[in-house]
């Protein structure tokens, strides 16, 4: 049942382990770092029931309103009525929140559709609690963050074995009611903002690391279960002077599972590296990344707008400068394309679950991060010295100030307060804090470019090529 964003902050104020700076934070619906994100969080709630038309639908089960993101797509329709909801939700966004609750209702979704993966190798019960679990989270609308990465410890071991084998998440013992978990991993972004963690494989482990192979899901407040922020980049700040800010921190999360216990029922894979590595391989990109690119598009989309305005604010038609504005244009329609493409391509995939053609993804997944870099190195041209050169909203409430801000810090074709509004927007779109997070997500968040092109390569080698070099050499004499 599609929660309100009051339901959901309600739900927020469970006694959960959130340390911040130090401190175990009682309430992170009220904690002045984090209580302005939570807010912008419930929007995204509210928002499903605004725009009930696109991100609402009947659950197929029990008929109850639910977000479309939760829907197991078993046809190009429902692709492309996922695909209305998720834009829906990063245009609300402006691309700038990764890590919303569709982003996991959607992984989940997939992991549901195709629970026949998780069902080999004996593990039929797993693959059971899976489904009931993906039931569990439409029905209650919960909020999920996730933790596939383990920490880095010495690279020159496989993650799961550095610092003794110790460090990465790892079953200690099966209890009466399910097993006892130990380890850390990383990095829960929304961790503070979620009621649930789900845990599931990342990159592929060692055959021998059973007890490494494990995919859950627990409650934010289960003993043991401790989640370490970052520091906070919110700014107590107004849209004006901070318009990220000062309420679009997601936070990320290094997690600590300290002898926590998992309920049998809650657990999907216990202790099986075979069907560890599989999971990753059977359409996970091609499911997930319908969510990831529409976001990317809305934000590249949002970049372009903002790089236009920054350059006719400054009365900069330039050639240099339009080159600049149509390169970053390229970035967004090359994205958008690239989605067309994958969603043209879609088909079934097996179980009757429908996920979008691969092969665009897996050319934007190592691409994009560097689109983004770039983005924001060519924003920072254009704005330059005028990024810094930004009053608050005080000083041009200030009488013996605002004249002479209205007259030295004109535009070409805005007023004063416009510019400085904008350029600040810019800043805190490339350079602030938040905004030096925002592109270490973007270069990282489905793992690094190195790794990705090598993936990129490994699947174009499966695919097979035209055979046009073997075809010219055969022909030459
Ligand atoms: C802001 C942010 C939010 C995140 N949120 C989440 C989250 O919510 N949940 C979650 O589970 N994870 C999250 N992550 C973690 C993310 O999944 C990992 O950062 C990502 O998978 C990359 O892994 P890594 O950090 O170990 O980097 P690596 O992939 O190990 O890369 C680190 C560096 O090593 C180099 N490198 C690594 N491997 C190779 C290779 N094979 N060949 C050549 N060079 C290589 C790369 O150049 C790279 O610069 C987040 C990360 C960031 C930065």
């Amino acid at each position: 049942m599609a929660r309100t964003g009051a339901e959901y902050l309600q739900g927020l104020k469970d006694d959960r382990e959130v340390w911040l700076g130090g401190e175990r934070v009682k309430d992170v619906t009220e904690h002045p770092a984090l209580a302005a994100a939570a807010r912008k969080m419930a929007e995204y709630y509210d928002l499903h029931h605004a725009a009930a038309e696109v991100c609402l639908m009947p659950d197929p089960q029990s008929g109850t309103p639910m977000s479309v993101s939760h829907l197991i797509p078993r046809s190009r329709q429902d692709l492309q009525r996922r695909h209305a909801c998720l834009e829906r939700i990063a245009v609300w966004g402006l691309g700038m929140l990764g890590r919303t609750p569709d982003y996991l209702n959607v992984t989940l979704a997939g992991f549901a559709g195709r629970a026949d993966i998780w069902a080999q190798n004996g593990n039929e019960q797993g693959a059971a609690n899976l489904v009931a679990y993906h039931r569990e989270l439409v029905r209650r609308d919960l909020a999920l963050t996730h933790t596939i990465v383990h920490p880095t410890v010495d690279r020159r071991l496989p993650d799961v074995f550095a610092g003794g084998g110790e460090v990465a998440l790892h079953k200690v013992a099966d209890t009466e009611h399910g097993i006892l978990v130990r380890g850390a991993r990383l990095l829960a972004t929304l961790a503070p903002f979620a009621d649930e963690l789900l845990v599931y494989p990342g990159q592929p482990i060692p055959a021998e690391a059973h007890r490494y192979a494990l995919a859950f899901a627990i409650p934010m407040n289960t003993p043991g279960l401790k989640v370490l922020c970052r520091d906070s980049y919110t700014v107590p700040s107004s849209a004006f002077d901070h318009p990220f800010s000062s309420c679009f921190d997601e936070q990320d999360a290094f997690v600590i599972f300290d002898d926590v216990e998992v309920p049998r029922h809650r657990v999907f894979l216990d202790g099986d590296p075979q069907i560890y590595n599989r999971v990753m391989n059977a359409g996970w990109v091609a499911n997930i990344m319908q969510q990831t690119t529409i976001r990317a598009q809305v934000k590249l989309e949002f970049a372009y707008e903002l790089a236009c305005a920054m350059a006719e604010a400054l009365g900069d038609d330039s050639p240099r400068t339009r080159e600049q504005l149509g390169e970053i244009w390229t970035y967004a329609e090359l994205t958008r394309a690239a989605l067309c493409a994958a969603e043209a391509g879609a088909r079934e995939w097996g179980n009757g679950v429908w996920f979008c053609d691969e092969r665009p993804f897996l050319a934007l997944r190592p691409t994009l991060p560097r689109w983004f870099v770039r983005v924001n190195d060519l924003l920072k041209g254009l704005g330059a010295h005028n990024f810094l050169t930004t009053p608050r909203a005080a000083d041009f409430a200030n009488p013996a100030l605002r004249p002479l801000l209205e007259r030295y810090l004109q535009g070409a074709t805005v007023d004063a307060k416009t510019r400085t509004r904008l350029f600040r927007l810019a800043w805190d779109f490339v350079g602030t804090a938040l905004a030096s997070r925002m592109e270490l997500y973007e270069r990282f968040y489905l793992a690094s470019s190195p790794r990705t092109y090598q993936l990129a390569h490994l699947a174009a080698k499966r695919q097979g090529t035209r055979g046009l070099l073997a075809q010219l050499l055969k022909e030459a004499p």
